[in-house]
C-alpha cells in the first residue's frame, strides 16, 4: 500500500513540503513514490483539496 494523488492536486506543494521521506515530486498533479512512501498520511493531512488517499 501506497498513498497516491488524485488528478484533483492544485499543485500547492504543502504535500512533498510535509513528506518526511521525500517520496513526493512536484508535477501535475504531484506524484507519491510508492517505493519511498511509509503511509504515514502526512500529506492527505496537510492537502487543502483531499488529493492524497491510500491506494
Ligand atoms: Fe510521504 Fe507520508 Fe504521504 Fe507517503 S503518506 S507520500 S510518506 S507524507
Ligand atoms: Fe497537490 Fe494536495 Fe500536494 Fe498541494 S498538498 S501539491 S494540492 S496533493
Amino acid at each position: 500500500m501506497a498513498y497516491r494523488i488524485s488528478d484533483d492536486c492544485i499543485g500547492c506543494g504543502a504535500c512533498a513540503a510535509g513528506c518526511p521521506v521525500e517520496a513526493i515530486s512536484e508535477g501535475t498533479p504531484y506524484v507519491i513514490d510508492e517505493d519511498t512512501c511509509i503511509d504515514c498520511g502526512a500529506c492527505a493531512g496537510v492537502c487543502p483539496v483531499g488529493a492524497p488517499a491510500e491506494a
